[in-house]
């Protein structure tokens, strides 16, 4: 009897750790966030108001497929040298994989030998939010989209010039579209 009540409290346990670990930013988003989309010319428009992109898991899920449901709503890293964008050398702008949301662009893609795509300054610095990230024993600075709460990556201090920052990201989390096409198309938000 007793060694069954012990049992139940380390499965109630495990319950609750598990909304902690599964733990995404989409119940933290407000409702509006102001962003800035991408103008024909591929530069950033003027900063407006935009709804918050809001769904459940199972729709992520569908909308995503497995591998960037797990990056992008569930924090992991996809491995490094693996990631389709990582070698793109295309002039263009790099969209969240969630929403649509512009987010780098290739005028800020650098090498940074680390095997993930990199970059050295957000499209906007309003579309790409950051926050304290101390899960694996390290401090670092998460970064999501604005409008979605999608995870993205990481940014650290030790990038080239001019910002001496390095937007660390998963490819799975973007989605590349070229300035031909951003200027032919209407893939501008
Ligand atoms: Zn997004």
């Amino acid at each position: 009897m007793k060694s069954s009540l012990v049992l139940a409290g380390a499965i109630a346990a495990a319950f609750v750790l598990i909304p902690a670990l599964m733990k995404t930013h989409a119940a933290d988003l407000p409702d509006t966030v102001t962003v800035r989309l991408a103008e024909a010319n591929g530069e950033p428009g003027p900063a407006q108001t935009v709804p918050t992109v809001k769904k459940t898991d199972a729709e992520w899920r569908a909308q995503l497929g497995e591998e960037a449901f797990q990056v992008l709503r569930s924090q992991s890293t996809e491995r490094p040298f693996c990631g389709t964008l990582l070698n793109n050398k295309k002039e263009g702008i790099y969209f969240c994989a969630g929403c649509d949301l512009p987010l780098f662009t290739s005028r800020h893609k650098f090498e940074s030998g680390t095997g993930w795509p990199s970059f050295y300054g957000p499209f906007a610095k309003e579309n790409v939010a950051e926050e304290r990230d101390v899960t694996g024993g390290m401090v670092r600075t998460e970064i999501h989209c604005a409008r979605c709460g999608g995870h993205l990556g990481h940014v650290f201090e030790d990038g080239p010039a001019p910002t001496g920052l390095r937007y660390c990201l998963n490819s799975v989390s973007l989605k590349f579209r070229s300035f031909d096409e951003i200027k032919a198309a209407k893939h501008r938000n």
